[in-house]
Parts: structure tokens; sequence; C-alpha cells
């Protein structure tokens, strides 16, 4: 087991122990904020034939060169209809947004630019080469657009569609088990008896759990107990991995981390992080399993730049395109921060764009406990550890979607 670690290496421990990443074939229908398992090519050219950007005619734009040129009218181009008939010199092509170029013309007049009877057409504007939309000027069959790991959200489910995909290799979302643990922990809702408090760390790891593309099942809370705790564990057995909050840290009540030595393997424990410092890794009889702090601002900002990432690269996500929950940032603090002796500082602080620059402030209470610092911030400071940030200063921060 290694200790004391820093974040990179904490990541790096885990993500030797990746969950499973297992395909599943679903349809469009089903594909919504899911994810690509391998990239989507085109079975299709887009657009499948030249086709007019614009109501109104398909001409020779030499017929066209002075303003009331006049040309007969030889039919009408359809959006889903038939083939139309060619033109010839001095004649014209009614036709409809996106229906196809008849043959021989080569340029589109808008019907705001023209005056037409049943018969004939008189142009007053200009005939547009660039009124025509190219047959595969967007995509050519059997080019790749989507690449493997690529989040489904609207635009990308919609391209999958426009390349002809009814029917899609998905990752199958992994079910991760969200536990909370601790004797004063009682369900929202419910009346408190001295000493009580409500639980909402398994709340907000779940939703975060969701944003990353996986299944979560909050677990009713266990009490400090080893026999309960053990009991819980292994019912888990079926779930890809085991989140659990609270009894990570150095004190007799932290069964976690007992548990977890004594019947399970830890890889890891502690991560020179403020706040967040007591976080372990390990397996529990074989499921990955991460034990989380349990004050609450720990809980979600541990999840945030550990958890994250080691779902990421177990799922194989793109960088880019893939499910995120954060993004890596340069901010201009316009407030004091005041970093960590040996730790990485996770302040937190709200970051807006202005100017074209991204500026952060802090303020309220940042204690570990308040998840109102949470809310009321969207962002976190990744200072060096023996880092104070000054006003005026540049530094990387994550920003929280
Ligand atoms: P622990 O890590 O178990 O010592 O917990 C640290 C602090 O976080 C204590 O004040 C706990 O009451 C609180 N806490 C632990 N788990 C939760 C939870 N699931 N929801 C809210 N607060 C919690
Ligand atoms: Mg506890």
């Amino acid at each position: 087991m290694e200790t004391r670690v820093t974040l990179e290496r904490a990541i790096q421990i885990a993500c030797a122990t990746p969950m499973a990443r297992v395909m599943e074939r679903a349809t469009l229908d089903d594909a919504r904020h899911r994810v690509l398992a391998t990239p989507l090519a085109s079975l299709v050219d887009d657009p499948r034939f030249d086709n007019s950007a614009m109501d109104g005619f398909a001409v020779r734009a030499s017929d066209c060169d002075r303003s009331g040129a006049r040309l007969k009218i030889v039919g009408t181009s359809q959006t889903g209809g038939e083939t139309p008939p060619p033109i010839a010199r001095a004649e014209a092509c009614r036709i409809m947004t996106g229906a196809p170029m008849p043959e021989g013309a080569d340029a589109i007049v808008m019907v705001e630019d023209t005056e037409a009877d049943d018969e004939h057409v008189t142009v007053h504007g200009p005939a547009r080469p660039a009124y025509i939309r190219r047959r595969a000027e967007n995509l050519s069959k059997g080019q790749e657009a989507l690449p493997e790991g690529a989040l489904l959200s609207s635009a990308s489910l919609a391209l999958a569609g426009t390349m002809g995909h009814g029917q899609l290799e998905l990752i199958r979302r992994p079910r991760i088990a969200v536990l909370s643990t601790g004797d004063e922990l009682v369900e929202p809702g419910t009346e408190l008896q001295p000493g009580q408090i409500y639980e909402s760390n398994s709340h907000a790891l779940s939703s975060l759990v969701e944003a990353m593309g996986c299944e979560a099942t909050r677990i009713d809370s266990s009490n400090d107990s080893m026999d309960e705790l053990r009991q819980t564990l292994d019912s888990l057995s079926s779930y890809d991995a085991i989140l659990t909050s609270g009894g990570v840290s150095m004190g007799d009540w932290d069964l976690v981390r007992r548990i977890m030595e004594e019947e399970g393997e830890v890889a890891f424990w502690r991560i020179n992080l403020r706040p967040g410092g007591p976080p372990l890794f390990g397996t529990w009889k074989g499921t990955p399993l991460f034990g989380l702090p349990g004050n609450p601002v720990s809980s979600l900002v541990v999840f945030h730049v550990l958890v994250a990432p080691w779902i990421s690269k177990s799922l194989g996500y793109h960088e880019e395109m893939g499910p995120r929950i954060s993004d890596r940032v340069s901010v201009r603090l316009e407030d004091d921060v005041a970093g960590a002796p040996g730790k990485l500082c996770l302040r937190r602080i709200r970051i807006r764009s202005h100017n074209g620059e991204l500026l952060a402030t802090t303020h309220t209470h940042q204690g570990s406990g308040n998840m109102h610092s949470m809310v009321a911030h969207n962002g976190l400071t990744l200072l060096p550890p023996d880092t104070d940030g000054k006003a005026g200063e540049t530094i990387d921060a994550l920003w929280l979607r």
C-alpha cells in the first residue's frame, strides 16, 4: 500500500484497476447521452446529391447575366419527388430548398428575386452557384465523423442519424454503488434525534456518477459497525465499482479504512490534497472501491479530481468529446487565495468570463463541511503545494459544469 501520494500518482494507481468496458448495441432512440464504443463512419454522402439551399429557380448562370432575363419554366424539383427534367438554354426549373438540382442547371435564383407566371419567370436578382449545396461537401461515404468514446449529445445524435446509423455500438453503463457510512446519518425528510444529521453525500455522488455516463445506485447508509459494513459491502459484489463516503480518516471509528485494510485490499490511502486528504482506493473482494472522505465538500471534490478521471480512463472516453464534469482552465484571480503546505490546494472559486478572460473571485466560508460553498462557487483552484495565489495572478483551475 502507498500512502500520502500525489494526485497524479493516485490516479495512476487507481487506473491500474479499471472497470470493465463492455459494449452493447442500441437503437438511436436508446443512445441519448450514452457513449460510443466504436468510431462512426458515414454510410452515405452528405449531402447525397447536389441540391438547392434556397426556394427559387434552378437556372444557367449565363442566361441571367442581365436583369430582366425571361426564362421558360420546364418543371419543378421537389424534395422527396421525382428526378426533375433537365434544363436547356433560356430555361428554368422551380426548385425547393433541399430538392435535387436538375441536369444542365449551374445556379439558383432566389424566389424573392423573380416574378413568375405558370410558364415563364423573369429574373431580377443574381443567379448564384453558391446557393447549390454540393454532394458530399459535408461528409463523404466512409468518412469517420464521430470518434470512439464520444458522448452522444444532441448534435452528435443527429449526425449519427444523418450518417444513416439506426443502431450503434455503445459502452454499457457500468453500475456503481454509492454507500455512505456513519451512525449519525439519517435520510432527509425524517425526524432527527439528538446527534443525528441528514445524509447528503450520496445524492451529490450519485448525480456525479450519472453525469459521467454510469448508473448510480444509492445504498441505505451503513452504521459504523464492522459486521454491518462487511455485510453491506458483500451485498454489492454485482456492481462494477463501489463508492463509499466517510470512515476513512485516522480515527478509531473510521471503519471503512479498517475493514479495507484487514479484509480488503488497499492500493493507496491518503492523497496530498486539501480538502480531501483521506481517500483510499482498493478492491473489496475484487470490486474496485473508492473510500471517499465523509466531509461533504471533500467527497465531492475528490470525485471531481480522482474518480471522474478514473471513470473516463476505464471506459476509454474521448478526451474532448467524452462525458466530463469539469474543464481545466486558466483563471486570473481577483482575490488572494491561500495555498496549503505540501498539498495541492482546491479552494472554491467563482469563475466568470469577462472581456475574453476568465476571472475568479472567492467568498463564503470554505470549510470542508460547508456544502453551500460548493453551490456559491463553480470552480476549484489547482494551487500547487506550498503556493499561495495572489490577486492579479493567473492560475490553473477546474471549471465545474
Ligand atoms: P467521517 O469521514 O466519517 O469522519 O465524516 C466526516 C464528517 O462528515 C462528519 O462530520 C460526518 O458527520 C460528515 N459526514 C459523513 N458522511 C456524511 C454524509 N453521507 N452526508 C453528510 N455528512 C456526512
Ligand atoms: Mg463517520
